[in-house]
């Protein structure tokens, strides 16, 4: 039995970096909505910016990245959240052989609620996503008023040098198509 709890918002990360990244996007969100359980509320523009591996030379030796950061809302706990977005990635042929490498489909999740969560499994808010400008820029596209569960503002972390200074570009200003289930 699913295990259920009250209805919160989340955001949810999605990346892509090989076949056709903007299909491989609109899928992923396609396949998010499919059982009814989760309903996307808002959606990012997309941006493309060099992969970020383990070294620096990785940025030249893997390809760009689509990114783009949905609002949704759900009935699923964290954990059951998980394991659907770990469905969706198999369904779209996400590999686990390169860790940090070039992907089909990518999603984290974000924020959940205003929750801290911190298990083996689940980190939330995702760990890395305050120093990702492919994370930070779309969230603020859809959430600009923001605040984290740490009491940090959006908006501080968007203007943060470290924030400003990586190479990002607009790609597309929707992602259309993800709607035509
Ligand atoms: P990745 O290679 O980025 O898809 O990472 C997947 C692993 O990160 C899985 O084993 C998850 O259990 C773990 N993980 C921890 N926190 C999160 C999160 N907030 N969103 C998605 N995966 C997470």
């Amino acid at each position: 039995m699913k295990e259920m709890v009250r209805e919160v918002a989340a955001y949810l990360g999605l990346g892509s970096s090989l076949g056709d990244r903007l299909l491989n996007l609109q899928t992923a969100l396609q396949r998010l909505t499919k059982t009814g359980d989760i309903t996307i509320e808002e959606v990012s523009p997309v941006y493309e910016s060099p992969h970020l591996g383990r070294e620096p030379e990785d940025a030249e030796r893997y390809p760009p990245h689509l990114n783009a950061v949905v609002r949704i809302r759900t009935y699923l706990s964290p954990v059951v959240l998980l394991e659907r977005i770990q469905r969706v990635e198999a369904e779209g042929g996400r590999e686990r052989n390169i860790s940090w490498g070039p992907r089909t489909i990518d999603i984290d999740i974000l924020l959940y609620a205003n929750e801290r969560i911190k298990t083996e499994l689940l980190e939330v808010p995702h760990p890395e996503m305050s120093k990702r400008a492919f994370v930070v820029i779309p969230l603020w596209d859809i959430a600009a008023d923001l605040i984290l569960p740490d009491g940090r503002e959006l908006g501080q972390l968007v203007a943060s040098e470290c924030i400003q200074r990586q190479p990002l570009r607009r790609y597309a200003q929707t992602l259309v198509g993800w709607q035509g289930a």
